[in-house]
């Protein structure tokens, strides 16, 4: 079993963009800016958001966060969102979600301008994926398909087994992975909860990608010898034991799969990690104007 490791390819890809950043200064350029919206306190959003931001703040991007209170209103939201559409100061940004049940996603995604998504959840971007036209790749599919072209990790012709149908991972990868390209160019499964005989699927899938956000869902015995494991799924479980009283999981049984595993990511130091550096990559893009001009 070998570790896909996450943090260690994020430091790498991170020092890469920071020396980017310094040739755009040197020339003249001035440096990318990332905007985060973060709407009221869900604690694991002011830790999604701290980190896109401190890693801003690593390769010498421009940040700003924008907090509001819970009990925003929707239009307001839509405000904020339309200010930033206009600021040419910012190159991109993002609206974290979720967001609390009175306020429409959707509405809220749409709002924000293809230019500027550099989550990449857009209608638009999403198409021009589905298409394999130039867009923002949302960042944790991106994520996954660095750390595949990293790792050199062969996906051609292999079965792939995707878990869980999200519009931001299950539904996106499964798009990627069979398009005309590498990574891609593989059979792709999508398995979701209606899916009826989801093990005999696992069992003769080459690559896993598992994202359904159910802790240690994935066991060693439902996997085949030398399959290559994605860990998407981050979830907080109960443990007294330790000092934050909870600790990290995956979506997949470590302790059982992982001896049956030709590679697979760790949680946390997965594709967690990638996905931060994949928005700050988006960023850089939409500065550089490389997707639309
Ligand atoms: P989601 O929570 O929106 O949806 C879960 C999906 O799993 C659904 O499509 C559902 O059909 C499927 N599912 C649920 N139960 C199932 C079952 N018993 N069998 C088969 N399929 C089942 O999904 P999401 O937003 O993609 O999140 C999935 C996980 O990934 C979560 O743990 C989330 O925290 C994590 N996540 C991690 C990152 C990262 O950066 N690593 C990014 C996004 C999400």
């Amino acid at each position: 079993m070998n570790i896909l490791d996450g943090k260690q390819l994020a430091k790498e890809i991170l020092a890469e963009l920071a020396e980017e950043v310094r040739e755009l200064l040197a020339n003249g350029g001035r440096a990318p800016h990332l905007a985060a919206v973060l709407v009221g306190d869900d604690p694991a959003s002011q830790v999604y958001v701290r980190n896109k931001v401190r890693s801003c703040e690593k390769i010498g991007f421009r940040s700003t966060l924008i907090r509001r209170p819970a009990d925003i209103s929707e239009a307001e939201v839509l405000d904020v969102v339309d200010q930033l559409n206009r600021d040419d100061e910012v190159d991109g940004f993002i609206v974290q979600l979720p967001l609390p049940g009175h306020i429409n996603e959707e509405k809220v995604t749409l709002a924000i301008q293809p230019e500027k998504d550099v989550d990449g959840f857009h209608p638009v971007n999403f198409g021009r994926m589905a298409q394999g036209l130039p867009c923002y790749l949302p960042a944790t599919p991106a994520g996954i398909l660095e750390m595949m072209r990293r790792y050199e990790i062969e996906t051609e012709g292999k079965e792939v087994v995707v878990i869980g149908r999200s519009n931001i991972v299950g539904t996106p990868i499964s798009i990627l992975l069979s398009r005309k390209a590498y990574p891609g160019n593989a059979t792709v499964t999508i398995c979701h909860s209606r899916t009826k005989g989801l093990e005999g699927h696992l069992r003769r899938a080459d690559i896993i990608v598992a994202a359904i956000g159910i802790p240690e869902f994935v066991k060693g015995d439902m996997v085949k010898e030398g399959v290559v494991v994605i860990d998407v799924g981050i979830n907080r479980v109960d443990a007294p034991e330790t000092e934050k009283g909870y600790r990290l999981c995956g979506d997949v049984d470590f302790s059982s799969v992982s001896p049956k595993a030709s590679l697979i990511t760790p949680v946390p130091g997965g594709v967690g990690q990638l996905t931060v550096v994949s928005l700050l990559i988006n960023t850089l893009k939409a500065a550089k104007r490389e997707i639309y001009v």
